[in-house]
């Protein structure tokens, strides 16, 4: 019943830097994201996984006590994530057990033991779309947002027991939170250990619940919340917040919240990478003078030159109005395009001039004025 090395689950080496378990984590959390693998259980167990590895290694002093001590769990049958679809062992709990205590054997015999408190349902996971402009994404925002999720009750504190009264032992179980089922055949006997079904692994029943919460030990509340994005993120990425999701019952550890990154169609922008494309409509004039304009960006409105004589179609640079790089190399570029701007209608004053321009001799044009047969006799000294 070991579980697997958190390292190994992420594919990545001990000595990966934060960056790396990070991406790791981020290409298999999308991977076995439940979304994408609609009911297969062994697609979600895995997330879970993955989840809990990301949450040790991701943070610098669990995973340093992990480092150091490994697996933080109990050795018996006690139920394990993913094991009956929403148990867990709370591994923060856990592991602050462990510091407190500072007694390997007291945390471990605890955990062998089995007994309710150790395992508590988990509340599930809440799952958002936070939609965002090219601006927030450019400079990172913080975002303020309201979440419907079950969270403790507040008369009984998470209990789910009315006052001065307390949780009883479950009778089914006997307070272990798992039930054995013999059976007999002829290849021989063979024991099955299921998560008891009165108690649902908790090991303890409320006897006398909670008016407010009918012994759940959570009620419905709208909270809101922040959630800080950083710089450069795009469509489909995720952000991960610990335990804000659904809170268990009587006090199981939350859920988390994934808030799921929606990037908004932008007015002017269209997004390449870091890059972002900008489309700028430049009058003949201007191609034929020059000039300066003025372009959005980003960051505000910047100042382009157009060089005499430039053409349609040509891409200009402008370094680093682009987006940074969601692991904070660098920014990209403002690429524009321009585009000849082509009047639909002129006045008859402009087609004079326009006309007198055309047989102007810069405004002829040479290439193609004799015929193809006459270049090709040209061409053969004929
Ligand atoms: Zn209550
Ligand atoms: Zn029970």
């Amino acid at each position: 019943m070991a579980r697997r090395d958190y390292y190994e689950v992420l594919g990545v080496s001990r000595g990966a830097t934060p960056d790396e378990i990070k991406k790791a984590y981020r290409k298999l959390a999308m991977e076995f994201h439940p979304d994408r693998n609609k009911g297969d259980a062994a697609a979600e167990e895995k997330f879970k996984e993955v989840g809990e590895a990301y949450a040790v290694l991701s943070d610098q002093n669990k995973r340093a006590q992990y480092d150091r001590f490994g697996n933080v769990q109990g050795g018996g049958a006690g139920p394990r994530p993913g094991q009956g679809g929403s148990f867990e062992f709370d591994l923060s709990d856990a592991l602050r057990q462990f510091m407190d205590g500072g007694m390997f054997g007291d945390f471990f015999g605890q955990q062998r033991g089995g007994r309710g408190g150790s395992t508590r349902v988990r509340g599930n996971d809440l799952q958002l779309k936070l939609s965002l402009t090219l601006e927030e994404i450019s400079e990172g925002v913080r975002k303020t947002i309201k979440v419907k999720r079950f969270r403790p009750c507040t008369t009984c504190s998470g209990t789910g027991s009315a006052a001065g009264s307390a949780p009883q032992e479950c009778p089914t179980c006997r307070g272990q939170g798992q039930v054995r089922q013999v059976s007999k055949t002829i290849l021989g006997q063979f024991v099955n250990i299921q998560t008891c079904p009165q108690c649902h692994g908790e090991g303890r029943v409320v006897s006398n619940p909670c008016k407010t919460c009918d012994g759940d030990g959570r009620t419905r509340t709208e909270d809101t919340i922040h959630v800080d994005v950083p710089a450069g993120v795009s469509s489909g990425h995720y952000l991960t917040l610990r335990g804000e999701g659904h809170s268990g019952p009587r006090n199981g550890p939350a859920g988390d919240l994934i808030a799921l990154i929606d990037e908004k169609e932008h007015e002017y922008f269209e997004r390449d990478g870091d890059n972002v494309i900008y489309k700028l409509s430049v009058s003949i004039p201007q191609l034929l003078l020059g000039a300066s304009v003025e372009v959005p960006t980003l960051s505000g409105r910047a100042q382009l030159k157009i060089e005499p004589g430039m053409t349609p179609g040509k891409l200009l640079r402008m370094r680093g109005k682009g987006l940074p790089s969601v692991n904070g190399y660098g920014r990209g570029d403002q690429l524009v395009e321009i585009e000849l701007h082509v009047p639909k209608k002129l006045s008859s004053s402009e087609k004079e001039m326009i006309e007198k321009l055309s047989n102007s001799d810069n405004f002829k044009v040479q290439a193609n004025d004799k015929g193809f047969f006459a270049r090709v006799k040209e061409a053969l000294g004929q």
